[in-house]
């Protein structure tokens, strides 16, 4: 299925298909990039997602309070989520247009109606009263929106194609593009993904509208959404992975524990060509920042590659190839070839 080749924001065009870096601004290490003593995530990415509930209540909401482009000097786009999945982490729950507000004091770009996301093992009937609710509350900051310049995404949630069918069918008119969540606990299971994925991705279609997919993406599913026409997708595994000290292995795309093998495995990115394994193993931030950029290139890396060959219409070689090394990117491609091929013609 096709998608829109670029998102129109206030700060720029984002190209897609676009992986945006998720940047929850709560440990040690944003200071180091905020400082630019290691080059910034946001430097190297078409857009970066900010985590509402990783800014509020912290050290750096001052800094960002009036806007998020003050942390960079080139204005790029900004996606700042609803902070939804966190929210029900801590068990708070936010007032749908205080988040709005929020959002639209940070001049986000893009914005994220907030959401109740669904964890695995609730009752059918508690489970629907939260998609209704996520439902209610997109409706509610969609009347309420006041910043113009914001493109204001509907919060997407099911776990069936049905369930998509329905939310959809109770969102009103007029949203900037939809976000699908609750995904997480099902990260795994690559079939139940695609299959709903891929039902929203019709939907938005249908609209002429963007999907952006939160929280799944590995290299699998990387590779997965950007053949299924999905527009951006986000991840923070590189991040994840510097915190235990792993490194993206440039060949196999597996996270390798540095001190395990004793060497870092040959890479010539920015990063690696300068430093040594010491370099990326000291206990400060600095060390943690080194080695969260390697891993972000190498997502950006696969990216690059991954727009390359659908231009050239060579995707299938480029999984072949890269399959050699991550069989787990042949399954979930092979499960999504089949489904789009399936349904990709059905009508709604
Ligand atoms: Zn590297």
């Amino acid at each position: 299925m096709d998608a829109i080749s670029r998102i129109k924001t206030a700060h720029g065009d984002i190209r897609t298909p676009a992986l945006l870096p998720v940047c929850a601004l709560t440990y040690g290490v944003w200071d180091v990039f905020i400082d630019e003593r290691v080059i910034p995530p946001w430097n190297l990415s078409e857009a970066t997602l900010f985590s509402l509930e990783y800014v509020r209540n912290t050290k750096y909401e001052e800094k960002v309070i009036d806007g998020f482009h003050r942390l960079f000097k080139e204005k790029k786009p900004i996606f700042v989520d609803s902070g939804g999945f966190q929210s029900m982490k801590k068990g708070i729950e936010r007032d749908p247009i205080d988040v709005l507000r929020f959002q639209e004091k940070l001049k986000a770009d893009v914005a994220a109606t907030f959401d109740y996301p669904v964890p695995l093992n609730v009752e059918t009937s508690d489970y629907m009263k939260m998609l209704k609710k996520s439902i209610d509350s997109a409706n509610l900051a969609l009347q309420n929106k006041q910043r113009k310049e914001m493109l204001l995404y509907s919060c997407v949630h099911g776990f069936s194609e049905k369930e998509i069918d329905w939310y959809f069918s109770e969102l009103d008119e007029g949203f900037d593009g939809y976000a699908m969540g609750s995904l997480v606990p099902r990260k795994n299971d690559y079939k139940t993904l695609i299959q709903i994925i891929h039902r929203a991705k019709m939907h938005a279609h249908e609209r002429g509208k963007p999907l952006h997919i939160f929280g799944v993406t590995g290299f699998p599913m990387l590779y997965a959404l950007s053949f299924m026409g999905v527009e951006t997708m986000d991840s923070w595994t590189y991040l994840v992975a510097s915190i235990y000290k792993e490194y993206i292995h440039p060949q196999t795309l597996k996270r390798v524990r540095m001190r395990k093998t004793g060497s870092i495995p040959e890479c010539d990115c920015f990063v690696c060509k300068e430093l040594d394994m010491e370099d990326f193993l000291g206990a400060t931030s600095v060390p943690q920042a080194y080695l969260a950029i390697h891993n972000l290139n190498i997502f950006m890396r696969e990216m690059k590659l991954i727009k390359e060959h659908m231009d050239e219409n060579s995707f299938e070689e480029l999984v072949e190839q890269k399959s050699k090394h991550n069989e787990r990117i042949k399954k979930a491609y092979e499960y999504a070839k089949a489904h789009v091929g399936e349904k990709g013609r059905q009508r709604i």
